[in-house]
């Protein structure tokens, strides 16, 4: 039985209950940047290697400092230079020391190492000013990382310090989860390739680049499959041949209230089945979701601004999930609202908007219209604030819960 007019949460359960993680492949270590780890990463040997210096300076033994200060340096012969990437020939012995470059391995005998701030060296000998703690300046074996240690969990998405930390271990090849190929297809009669004259009556098929774009940045791989008219024969048709070519099938236009039967109609043509339809919040009410041989086909209204509102609460979780990430959602802030809402509604709504610190407080103001048709509010948007079904008109100065969706900057002015 089809479920209707759903709370989102529950939708997202039915989704991302449904989606099936992909498979793995082994890539190298910086083709993995930017794709989720699949496996969990154990240390193969310490970090660092073996002790070392942490600095310029010399290497000596801590009791023979003891008594050093400003006017009456500790003197000790200097027997060898220890470069990084080479290790010291001899002993430190009583009396002795060593001048020892940062990252240089701490030579037998020595266990403290002084640095060069606070030295003078003149034919032979060096003069320490200052007395040190035996074991001061010395970076000890696996200090970083101990052999054996679980350094990365799987489902993590593999940044430059991830790639840096696999490097340092020495692990050259990771195994990552394949990106979920994810089909684009735009419904509608108006709608024109961008390579095309725009007639009279006809817009751009934006939806399609806007999402495709999304999935890149939810990491799926874009499936673009163009626009059809509204026909629930050829609507159906491509999705069927979305359905072969991918792993999940998007669809925009045609599942609003008037129109919803077209890709109702279509998506059961394609041979699947209903699982819901409607979502209780707005933008994006008119959502159908169905689904064929074990894929996931989601119809999306054809609104711009409601299609990338629904792909973020709803699709991207989904992706991620089928990527394999761990985290599955934006972080959320309650915010303090800088400006009124007047519009009441009895449905859950996801208000565009800028959040930034203001005085060390985080403010939120309303990106100027919030129409599910209007896109370009989106460029000045970093959040949705998630406003529950039924609350009053938002007053300046209220508390408010935010997903942020972009980067923090300044509110700004609206
Ligand atoms: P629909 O969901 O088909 O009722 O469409 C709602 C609104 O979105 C209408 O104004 C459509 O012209 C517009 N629209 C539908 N599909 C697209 C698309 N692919 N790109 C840009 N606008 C679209
Ligand atoms: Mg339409």
């Amino acid at each position: 039985m089809m479920l209707e007019m759903l709370p989102l949460e529950t939708a997202l359960e039915v989704l991302v209950g449904r989606a099936k993680i992909l498979h793995k492949e082994v890539v190298e270590l910086l083709s993995a940047h930017g794709r989720v780890l699949a496996q969990d990463i154990f240390a193969p040997i310490n970090q660092p290697p073996f002790d070392r210096s942490p600095l310029d300076g010399y290497a000596l033994r801590g009791a023979d400092i003891a008594a050093a200060a400003p006017g009456v340096p500790a003197r000790l012969r200097v027997t060898e230079n220890v470069p990084a990437g080479y290790l010291a020939r001899g002993r430190v012995e009583t009396g002795t020391a060593m001048r020892i470059m940062t990252g240089a391995p701490i030579p037998a005998g020595a266990d403290t190492v002084v640095r060069v701030e606070d030295t003078r060296e003149k034919d032979g000998w060096v003069e320490v000013f200052v007395s040190l703690a035996p074991g001061s300046n010395i970076v000890r074996t696996g200090e970083d990382i101990r052999q054996g240690e679980m350094v990365l969990k799987g489902g993590r998405l593999l940044n430059a310090p991830e790639i840096g930390v696999l490097a340092a271990l020495g692990i050259p090849r990771v195994e990552v989860f394949k990106r979920p190929r994810v089909a684009i297809l735009s419904t509608g009669d108006e709608l024109v390739a961008l390579e095309r004259e725009l007639t009279p009556g006809k817009i751009y098929n934006s939806n399609l680049y806007a999402l495709a774009a999304s999935v890149l940045e939810a990491g799926g791989e874009p499936v673009p499959l163009g626009s059809v008219a509204d026909r629930p024969e050829e609507i159906a048709r491509k999705i069927s041949e979305g359905l072969g070519k991918s792993d999940l099938v998007l669809t925009t236009g045609g599942a609003s209230v008037g129109e919803h039967d077209r890709i109702r109609e279509a998506m059961t043509c394609s041979g699947a089945d209903l699982l819901f339809w409607k979502i209780k919040m707005k933008p994006g009410t008119p959502v159908v979701a169905g689904e064929a041989s074990g894929k996931l086909i989601l119809g999306l209204s054809g609104n711009p601004a409601a299609a990338l509102i629904s792909f973020e609460v709803l699709v991207r979780p989904l992706i991620r999930k089928m990527a394999g990430f761990d985290k599955l959602y934006r972080p959320r802030l309650t915010v303090k609202l800088l400006e009124d809402f007047r519009k009441q509604g009895k449905q859950r709504r996801f208000l565009r908007a800028r959040v930034g610190v203001v005085d060390g407080e985080l403010c939120a103001r309303l990106s100027s219209a919030q129409s599910p048709g209007v896109l370009k509010s989106l460029l000045s948007t970093n959040s949705l604030l998630d406003v529950t079904g039924g609350r009053g008109p938002l007053s300046k100065g209220e508390q408010v819960e935010a997903i942020l969706t972009g980067d923090l900057i300044g509110p700004g002015r609206s």
